[in-house]
């Protein structure tokens, strides 16, 4: 039987990627979504994919989001947490908002979403987690202590969740994409991005297609010897 996943942010960027690229291999999909009512209308008109409004950041709407989705599609068993914003900022002029909102959104997210699901996944016995982290909380980088912060912990956060579930046939793995060309990239100003792209060995900008492949790997069915890893999809401009 088709198994459920849910994708938060969902409906746009990478996101939607990753919604359309299961789909195709037969899963039913739950695209969550923060705020862009029309975009999300759109997406669910051109796909079919059913779409679900709720904050990610606030862990009783995640609760609720969760029981929602699993009325209508069922248990979910593959969970990917990509929903993610910036507030970029030197420290010196950053303020207390945010970092909040970005800690909250960006890693709070994966507490609140894992916490929804994880009970039901140790009872079934199966579960697929991706939480997309970022060259970025591997490497750093100016302006973004709170979106490195952030994307750095959950690669710790993955890796903490991974060795609780390993018994439960749960893995949990993180993708770590490099720059792609979504909203979020097209935001950074043209000459910064144009020296981003001459620091990435393939020489041009990820595509939102190229981290939905790897989603499609860590999430099979097959790969549950697979887990606690980071893969990164960085067009080589960072390894380690
Ligand atoms: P994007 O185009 O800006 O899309 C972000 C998605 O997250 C949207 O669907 C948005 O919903 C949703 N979202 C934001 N805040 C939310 C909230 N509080 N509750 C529910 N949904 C929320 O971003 P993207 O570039 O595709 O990035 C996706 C993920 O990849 C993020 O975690 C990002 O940090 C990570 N990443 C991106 C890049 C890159 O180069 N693009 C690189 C490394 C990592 P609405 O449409 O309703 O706003």
């Amino acid at each position: 039987m088709a198994r459920t996943a849910v994708v938060t942010g969902g409906t746009r960027g990478i996101g939607a990627a990753i919604s359309k690229a299961l789909l195709a291999k037969g899963y039913k999909i739950a695209a969550n979504y923060g705020a862009a009512d029309n975009v999300a209308q759109k997406f669910h008109e051109e796909t079919g994919i059913a779409v679900f409004k709720f904050d990610v950041s606030d862990c009783e709407a995640c609760k609720r989001g969760v029981a929602e989705i699993e009325r209508a599609l069922g248990p979910i068993e593959v969970l990917v947490n990509n929903a993610g914003i910036t507030r970029d900022g030197t420290l010196h002029r950053m303020d207390e908002e945010s970092w909040e909102i970005v800690i909250r959104t960006n890693l709070g997210s994966c507490y609140n979403m894992c916490r929804a699901v994880i009970e039901g996944m140790r009872a079934r016995k199966f579960g697929r987690i991706v939480n997309i982290g970022s060259i970025n909380g591997q490497a750093g980088q100016y302006g973004q202590v709170n979106y490195a912060a952030a994307k750095s912990g959950i690669h710790g956060f993955t890796k903490a969740l991974a060795q609780e579930g390993a018994a439960h046939n749960i893995t949990v793995n993180a993708v770590a994409p490099g720059y792609v060309d979504t909203d979020m990239v097209r935001a950074v100003p043209p000459n910064v991005l144009e020296k981003i792209v001459a620091r990435i060995p393939v020489g041009r900008l990820g595509h939102a297609e190229d981290i939905a492949r790897g989603v499609l790997f860590l999430v099979a069915d097959d790969a549950d010897f697979i887990t606690g890893s980071t893969l990164s999809i960085n067009g080589g401009q960072h390894m380690y």
